[in-house]
This record gives structure tokens, C-alpha cells and sequence, in this order.
């Protein structure tokens, strides 16, 4: 592999912005599959990450530039949710303690080892260990970060997986919401649930009244990119309510459907995977119940003309 592809600038280089003061938002182009956003406050004595990224050597990025802002240490990493793109780089972070949901842990435990054969082209993952939450909790703790009080809760319903969490700074009104929302990127909820991303936005997300947001993918936003998420969400219900009654699978569904306004969303194959869950859901799923991956991701290669979906971690 040529080191272009190992480049973490490849698709644009990460960029840091400070939402508020002394608490910064790193942001990763192009936001596509496996490229996330992470964030860090930093205090007197130590760094507060909130997730981790994809590979190592994006991970070893990220930390050189907090070192770049303060010499002080990572003492606490805060994981949204258990998808690799942020925990895999949770083990680089020496010495921190690495909090997360319960269910993060289990299912971060549960994925295992980076892979990205036969559904993605190839990463340099790098030497990844698994190194998943090792203080959990079921609702929610409290952070602190010198006298700033940053709330880390559970979404409490499945959404985009069956284990999300946010990172919220009232005092501040800055929200780190993880993969709750994509700005700029086709939301997934292959792994968590339409119905219930819809509730968890409307009714967890949208009340605590933040004026910034960092997304789990994509550039920092205002309060607009809930409404924005919450329309794909109901197009994709609305699609899937179309295929049953025309009694298309989901790849035949997400052929035959016509974007529209999320036209220019990238990683737009996810559309099958999200009917597999809206599908289910009309079906009487569970939010959150288990989906065989394997025929989704099949035909979401299928959908991008039978080639691996493109990864550029
Ligand atoms: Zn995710």
C-alpha cells in the first residue's frame, strides 16, 4: 500500500477548532466511513478526550496535536458509542481511563479486530488492541473538568447503535453528540434503530437547547442539523413503508428511490442498510434488535455497483 493511503491528510487534513473556551472539537475530512470527529477539553491537571479514532496512526494524529495545545496529560477518554472509528485508538491513550456505556464495552468486545475486507477497501489499521471502556455505567456520570461540569448520558433507547451516549456542557451549551448525528454524511442505523434515532433526537437531543454541536462526522453545527438528520430519518421510514407495500427488498428499494435532497450526502449505500432496519421495524423489530450484518453490508456493496465501499482512514 502506498503511503498516500496510509496519509491521514489524504482527504483533507484534520483540522482543530475551539467551540468554547478550552474546549476544542478535532475534526476529520471527509467525515466518510471510518473517519470520525473527536473532541478535548483540557484542564489544569490533565485532558479529557471524548472518543478516540479509527487507526493508529490517525489516532497518534489526534493526540500530537493536544500535545500540541497543552503538555498535560489525557487522564479521562469519554467513547460515544462502541463503532471502531472511535474506540480502535483507545489503547494509544496511556495511563487514561477510558469510560463508556456498558453495552459499549460489550459490544466494542463484541466486533473485535479492525477489518475491512470484503465491505471496505483496505485500511492501514495499524498495530490495533482492543482496549474497551474500562468504567461503565448504565445511565450516565458526571465529568468534571476543573469547575466545568460535562454530562456524559446514555441515549437510553437504542439509535444509531444500542449504545449511545453524549457528552453535554450545559454551562457552555456545546454538545458532543457522536454518531447521534452526521453533518454532511448519510446517517446509519443499520446497528441501532430508525424509530428509536427519531425519539432520541425529538425528545433526549433536541430539549437540552445546544447552540453548538460537534457530530460524529462532518463540520461543527448549530441546532439546525437536528431537523436536518430527523427528515432523513422519516425519508428512510417513508421509503420503507413505500418498498413493503410494493414488496421490494431493501436493495430493490434503495435502486429504485430517487435521493432528492440527500442526493449529496456521501456514504449514500447506507440507505440499504437503514431499510434493513426500517423494514424490520415495520415488521415488528425491536429497536435495536439484532440484523444479520452480513446480507445489509452485502448489498450495500451491491448497491455501490459490487465494489468494496470506499474507506480512506
Ligand atoms: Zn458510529
Amino acid at each position: 500500500m502506498s503511503d498516500t493511503a496510509h496519509d491521514v491528510t489524504a482527504p483533507g487534513a484534520p483540522r482543530l477548532q475551539e467551540v468554547s473556551d478550552g474546549v476544542f472539537a478535532y475534526l476529520q475530512p471527509d467525515g466518510t466511513w471510518w473517519i470520525n470527529n473527536t473532541g478535548f477539553l483540557v484542564g489544569g491537571r490533565g485532558v479529557t478526550s471524548v472518543d478516540a479514532c479509527s487507526t493508529e496512526r490517525r489516532t497518534r494524529a489526534y493526540l500530537e496535536t493536544i500535545r500540541s495545545v497543552t503538555p498535560r496529560p489525557v487522564r479521562t477518554l469519554v467513547n460515544t458509542h462502541h463503532h471502531g472509528d472511535h474506540t480502535f485508538g483507545n489503547y494509544l491513550f496511556e495511563g487514561a481511563t477510558i469510560v463508556g456505556h456498558e453495552a459499549t464495552r460489550e459490544c466494542a468486545l463484541g466486533w473485535g479486530r479492525p477489518f475491512d475486507a470484503p465491505f471496505w477497501t483496505e485500511v492501514d489499521w495499524g498495530d490495533v488492541e482492543l482496549e474497551p471502556p474500562f468504567l461503565t455505567y448504565t445511565e450516565g456520570v458526571t465529568l468534571w473538568v476543573d469547575d466545568l461540569r460535562c454530562e456524559v448520558r446514555a441515549a437510553g433507547i437504542p439509535a444509531h447503535t444500542t449504545n449511545d451516549s453524549f457528552v453535554w456542557i450545559p454551562e457552555r451549551r456545546v454538545l458532543f453528540c457522536g454518531d447521534l448525528l452526521f453533518n454532511g454524511g448519510t446517517p446509519f442505523l443499520m446497528q441501532g434503530s430508525v424509530a428509536g434515532a427519531i425519539t432520541v433526537l425529538e425528545e433526549v437531543v433536541a430539549p437540552l437547547g445546544a447552540e453548538t454541536i460537534v457530530p460524529g462526522h462532518g463540520p461543527v453545527a448549530g441546532p439546525e442539523l437536528i431537523g436536518q438528520v430527523l427528515g432523513y430519518l422519516r425519508f428512510v421510514q417513508d421509503t420503507a413503508a413505500a418498498a413493503r407495500a410494493a414488496g421490494l427488498t431493501p436493495l430493490e428499494a434503495a435502486r429504485e428511490t430517487d435521493l432528492g435532497e440527500y442526493a449529496g450526502l456521501t456514504d449514500p449505500e447506507r440507505l440499504v442498510g437503514n431499510l434493513y432496519r426500517a423494514l424490520a421495524e415495520l415488521d415488528g423489530a425491536e429497536p435495536g434488535a439484532r440484523i444479520d450484518p452480513v446480507p445489509a453490508l452485502t448489498d450495500m456493496v451491491a448497491f455501490n455497483g459490487g465494489r468494496p465501499l470506499t474507506c480512506r482512514a
